[in-house]
This record gives C-alpha cells, sequence and structure tokens, in this order.
C-alpha cells in the first residue's frame, strides 16, 4: 500500500526535484582548474621523490622493503656497499605506468626515503619518460622537500 502510495505520488520524482531546488541555491562547487584549485591533504599521493638528509646525504639504505612491498612491481632496485660499509642504490627505478599510487612503498619505508608528493601535475612526452631514475627523483625530492617535510609534521600528529 505504502509502496502504491508513493508511486502515485511521484514521491520518487518529487524527492529529485527538492535535491535539484536545494542544489539551485547553495554555493556552487565547481572550480575553475587550473586557474583554481582544490583544498590537498597532506597525505595526497602523487609524483613520487626521494629524499636527502639535511647533510645532503642519501636517506634511501637500498633496504628494498618498497621494491618488496609494491603490489605492482613498479620499483626496481640495485645496490651495492660504499667503500666505508654503508650500502646506498646504484639504480632506483619507478615504472609510473605500472605505479597504482597506493602509497605501500613510503608506508614500508624505514627511513622516510620514498615519498609521494603532492605533484599531479605531470606528464610524459616520449616513450621510456615514465621510468623515473633514481637522480629524477632525488631532483623531485630537493624542489619539494620544504612541502614533504611540513606534511611529514603535520601527518606525525596523526600517528
Ligand atoms: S605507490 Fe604503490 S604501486 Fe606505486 S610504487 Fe609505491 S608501492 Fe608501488
Ligand atoms: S626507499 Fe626506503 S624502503 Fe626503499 S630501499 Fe630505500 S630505504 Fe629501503
Amino acid at each position: 500500500m505504502k509502496h502504491m502510495l508513493k508511486s502515485f505520488s511521484l514521491w520518487e520524482l518529487l524527492k529529485g526535484l527538492n535535491l535539484t531546488r536545494k542544489k539551485l541555491v547553495s554555493n556552487k562547487i565547481t572550480v575553475q582548474y587550473p586557474e583554481e584549485k582544490t583544498p590537498q591533504s597532506p597525505r595526497f599521493r602523487g609524483l613520487h621523490a626521494l629524499r636527502r638528509y639535511p647533510s645532503g646525504e642519501e636517506r634511501c639504505i637500498g633496504c628494498k622493503l618498497c621494491e618488496a612491498v609494491c603490489p605492482a612491481l613498479a620499483i626496481t632496485i640495485d645496490s651495492e656497499e660504499r667503500e666505508d660499509g654503508s650500502r646506498r642504490t646504484t639504480r632506483y627505478d619507478i615504472d609510473l605506468f605500472k605505479c597504482i599510487y597506493c602509497g605501500f612503498c613510503e608506508e614500508a619505508c624505514p627511513v622516510d626515503a620514498i615519498v609521494e608528493t603532492r605533484n599531479f601535475e605531470y606528464h610524459f612526452e616520449n616513450r621510456g619518460e615514465q621510468i623515473m631514475r633514481k637522480e629524477d627523483l632525488l631532483a623531485v625530492g630537493e624542489k619539494y622537500e620544504q612541502q614533504i617535510a611540513q606534511d611529514r609534521e603535520v601527518d606525525a600528529q596523526y600517528r
């Protein structure tokens, strides 16, 4: 009976029209990208970066945890021991066409070396450019270090 009444009174249609009426007078949420941008979370997962310590030393110790945890098999690492006994990578590649931006690599990293920045505005023009090499990743890290450090501080409050 209730169902029939709703059908005959066009209840669903009225509900829809009511929603339209409310949205007509509410604030518009259309964003004129790229001039306008929406707020971003400090946990935003964009372009990857490798970080350095303030001394300039690479953070990455070549433990390969990120490579092991990556579900997309997007990371390839080679490492070797230095003369001082420390271990560092000789190769660190991320294939951004394979990456699903899950953030597992940064979660797994014990030294906060691999991170995902807030940068989502990047593109490739030539075949092969989607593979970010170690030098590219370190360069991104240097460029965004201030923002990365700030975001890590904010994030630490919620852990
Ligand atoms: S974000 Fe996920 S898929 Fe991308 S490299 Fe890291 S672990 Fe792999
Ligand atoms: S980025 Fe982190 S998890 Fe990956 S190899 Fe380097 S230290 Fe290990």
